[in-house]
Formats: structure tokens, C-alpha cells, sequence
């Protein structure tokens, strides 16, 4: 993370501020909300390959469950910190409530460097923190899922180590989880499926033609790969991509999945069919009708957010845009779909996954992403009303329908005792 774990949480207790003024909402409520409703910090110790031990910090924040269970991520990562995690926990909390899914808000992190450890090393981290979270976790309290360097096979040790505790299997207590075990079809494509439907939205609510509309990505992983892909098979014209090297620019298009394949062989996008190569700084800054931010947070900044020529962003990634950037973004009428709305696809067939995973019946591929769909589709027209109706932009307005929904269930349950 390029900002510290404190800058972050100040700045999502921030944005939520911004969102409790606009909803007028009372001193006592904002209080309870800028809080998380428990931390868990704990020590894992672990037995390394060499017999040495190490000691990992390790935390689950749990920031609200007025909606339903806690859900959030677990990641481990080297300047993981209880600040940083509070407020991804916090931002999870929105993110469900936007969606309009039966969750909470949670994250959790360990911090480590996996790049560093071995398969084994992992292995034995991961079943030592989840007895040590045991007790607040499960499938009706608070359901763990990847994020940043965890997996389908982190999940699965968790499910298995918590089953094993349990003494019954036990597949709804995570998601992300590999399709043998559980997993739901789709999950793979999830949020970039996600990504995909926002930027088809948008073509329809800003009057720009999904048909060769130009669409520029930042990272060519998880999200912005499969995203490329299908923004393709609908018609847009994909003009640039890059990874951590740096990009690749055609003016006539490129193809995503032939990219996708020399990317594989190579480990890069760059030097694909002789394409012309630019720097991730003037790809954010091409000429374009989407941009979408697919890679890391706080990429556009107050220093090159004057330069951004995109018509509509969708932000991809979590955070990619700076609080100081959205307000020049505003003023040149560059529109924002916001991370909670448009990133939201895997929480979503997360959601559907539990729901497979409790009634035990699964459905197809196609199933979910039709569900997926209808939900993206009513979740961007909610935001684009709560958008009309204060006058604000998208971010603003997706963090007051979250807050408002979060609220109103607080106020339905009321305080006991
Ligand atoms: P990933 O690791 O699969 O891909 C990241 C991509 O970014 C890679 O192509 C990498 O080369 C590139 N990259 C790394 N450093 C870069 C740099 N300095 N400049 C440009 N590109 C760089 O990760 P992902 O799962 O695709 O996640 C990307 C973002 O989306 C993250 O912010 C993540 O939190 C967010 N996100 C992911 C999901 C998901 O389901 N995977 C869901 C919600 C949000």
C-alpha cells in the first residue's frame, strides 16, 4: 500500500463523514460507525522449513454486522497493519450494503511476506491463524474470503482446518474456495464481470456507445485481464493494457486474448506484436472513454489527475483514485464509478456461493452470472438515483445509500439492553 495503514483509515473515516453529513445523521450513530465492532489481534507462531520459529502478527477486524454476517478478505502482506485493516473492513461494510447483500463489513491480514515462504510454510501459517480466529469466525458469524496473496488454496485450509475443529465439514465458513470443494462457478470472472457491466451501464447512462467505445486498463491480473476480455466479446475497443512492466498502446485495438497468451509465455504484456510501448503514467493519461484502474490504489493523484482524459473511470482496483484527485475529477466532469459499486462482483458471487454452500445445490456458470448481472445492473441504477437526487457524484452517492441502509437496520434492531 502506498499510503500508511493510518492515512488510509483517516481517509475512509473521512469519506464516511462526508456521506453522515449529507444524511444528517446524529453525533451517537456516527460514533458507533467509525468503530469497529471488535479486533482480534493475534500471534501466529509458525515452524519454518529450517525448524526456526517465527512469530506473525495477525488480525480480523470486524467492523459491522447490522446487515448480516461479517465478510471480508484475509490478506497477508508485508506492511499489513490493524489501521489499514480497519478500514478495508470498514469499506467492506459499504461495499455489501451497496450491493444490498446480507453482509457485514470485516478484513483480515497477516503480516508476512509469502513471496518469501514456502507451500508448507503457508500451509502451517494459515491453520495456526484460523484456531486462532476460530472463535469468531463461521458461517453465520463472520465468513473469510482471498485478497491480496491469498487464494482458492488459502481457503481451502481454512475450511478444512475450521471443519476439522468443528468436527463437520463446514464449506459455507469461507468463500473463494476451489469449485471441487465448494467454490462457486463464475467466482474466477466475478469482479471483473462486475467491472464489465458497470462500463456497459455507464455507456447507456452517459450516451457513449459500448460498440467501439475506447476503453484503456491498467493491470492485466485477475480483474483487469478477464475484463479486457469481455469488454471485448461486447464490442468495445480495447486500446491499451499494462502490468507491472508497462503498457501497450494500438489505436485500432487490440486483441485481449492474444495478449492474455503472450502474457503467460512471457510474464509480460509489453512487446506484444511489436506494439508501441508506453509507461503506466501515460496510459492513465490517454484519450479515451474508459479507463479502468485495475492494478493499485492511489494511482491517480492530485499531480496527474489534471491530466486525465478519460471520459467515465471505473475504478477496478480499490482506492485507485486520491480524495484530492476526486475533486479535480469533478471539476472536469470526469465521471467516477466508485471501487464499492464497481469492484463489487466478487463480494456478490461470494454472497452466491454461501448461499450454494448452505442449501447444498449448486448452479450453473451461466446461472451465476445472470444473477451477478441483475444484481450489478440494480445497484448502479440505485447509486445513479441516490447521484440525482443529492446532486452529488457517484462515490459520494454510493457511500450515502450504503450508510443509510447500514443505519436503518441499526435503528430497526435498536440497542440492547
Ligand atoms: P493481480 O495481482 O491478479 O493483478 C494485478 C495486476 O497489476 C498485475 O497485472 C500486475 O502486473 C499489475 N501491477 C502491479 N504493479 C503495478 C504497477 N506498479 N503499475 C501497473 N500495474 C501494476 O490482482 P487483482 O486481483 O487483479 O487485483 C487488482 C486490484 O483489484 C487490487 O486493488 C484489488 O484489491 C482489487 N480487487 C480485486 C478483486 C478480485 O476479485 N481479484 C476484487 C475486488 C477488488
Amino acid at each position: 500500500m502506498s499510503i500508511s495503514g493510518k492515512e488510509f483509515l483517516d481517509s475512509a473515516i473521512q469519506q464516511f463523514e462526508e456521506a453522515a453529513e449529507i444524511l444528517k445523521l446524529e453525533e451517537g450513530l456516527r460514533e458507533l460507525l467509525k468503530m469497529p465492532k471488535r479486533t482480534l489481534i493475534v500471534s501466529v507462531p509458525v515452524k519454518m522449513d529450517n525448524g526456526s520459529i517465527k512469530t506473525f502478527m495477525g488480525v480480523r477486524v470486524q467492523h459491522c454486522d447490522a446487515l448480516g454476517p461479517f465478510k471480508g478478505g484475509i490478506r497477508y502482506y508485508p506492511t499489513v497493519t490493524v489501521e489499514g485493516v480497519t478500514a478495508l473492513a470498514m469499506l467492506m461494510t459499504w461495499k455489501t450494503a451497496v450491493m444490498n447483500l446480507p453482509f457485514g463489513g470485516a478484513k483480515g491480514g497477516v503480516r508476512c511476506n509469502p513471496k518469501e515462504m514456502s507451500l508448507n510454510e503457508l500451509e502451517r501459517l494459515t491453520r495456526r491463524y484460523t484456531a486462532m480466529i476460530y472463535d469468531i469466525i463461521g458461517p453465520h458469524i463472520d465468513i473469510p474470503a482471498p485478497d491480496v496473496y491469498t487464494d482458492a488454496q488459502t481457503m481451502a485450509w481454512i475450511m478444512d482446518t475450521y471443519s476439522q475443529l468443528k468436527g463437520e465439514p463446514t464449506p459455507a465458513v469461507v468463500t473463494g474456495k476451489p469449485v471441487n470443494l465448494g467454490g462457486s462457478e463464475g467466482r474466477a470472472e466475478a469482479t471483473s464481470y462486475g467491472v464489465a457491466v458497470c462500463v456497459r451501464e455507464a455507456t447507456k447512462k452517459f450516451g457513449i456507445p459500448l460498440k467501439n467505445a475506447r476503453v484503456v486498463i491498467q493491470g492485466f491480473g485477475k480483474v483487469g485481464a478477464h475484463a479486457s476480455q469481455i469488454l471485448y466479446d461486447w464490442g468495445a475497443k480495447i486500446i491499451a493494457v499494462s502490468d507491472f512492466k508497462g503498457g501497450i498502446l494500438s489505436k485500432d485495438g487490440l486483441n485481449p486474448y492474444k495478449v492474455s497468451e503472450y502474457e503467460k509465455k512471457t510474464g509480460s504484456v509489453v512487446g506484444f506484436e511489436s506494439m508501441k510501448s508506453i509507461s503506466n503514467e501515460e496510459l492513465l493519461e490517454l484519450e479515451c472513454d474508459f479507463l479502468i484502474p485495475a492494478a493499485l490504489e492511489g494511482v491517480i493523484h492530485k499531480r496527474n489527475a489534471d491530466n486525465i482524459r478519460a471520459k467515465v473511470i471505473i475504478e477496478g482496483a480499490n482506492g485507485p483514485v486520491t480524495p484530492e484527485a476526486d475533486s479535480i475529477l469533478d471539476q472536469k466532469n470526469i465521471k467516477v464509478i466508485p471501487d464499492i459499486l464497481a469492484n463489487a462482483g466478487g463480494v456478490t458471487v461470494s454472497y452466491l456461493e454461501w448461499v450454494q454452500n448452505l442449501q447444498r445445490f449448486y448452479w450453473t456458470r451461466e446461472e451465476v452470472l445472470n444473477r451477478l448481472d441483475e444484481r450489478m445492473v440494480k445497484a448502479f441504477n440505485e447509486v445513479a438515483e441516490y447521484q440525482e437526487k443529492y446532486r452529488v457524484n457517484y462515490r459520494r452517492a454510493a457511500l450515502v445509500l450504503a450508510v443509510e441502509r447500514v443505519v436503518n437496520a441499526i435503528k430497526s434492531r435498536g440497542l440492547w439492553p
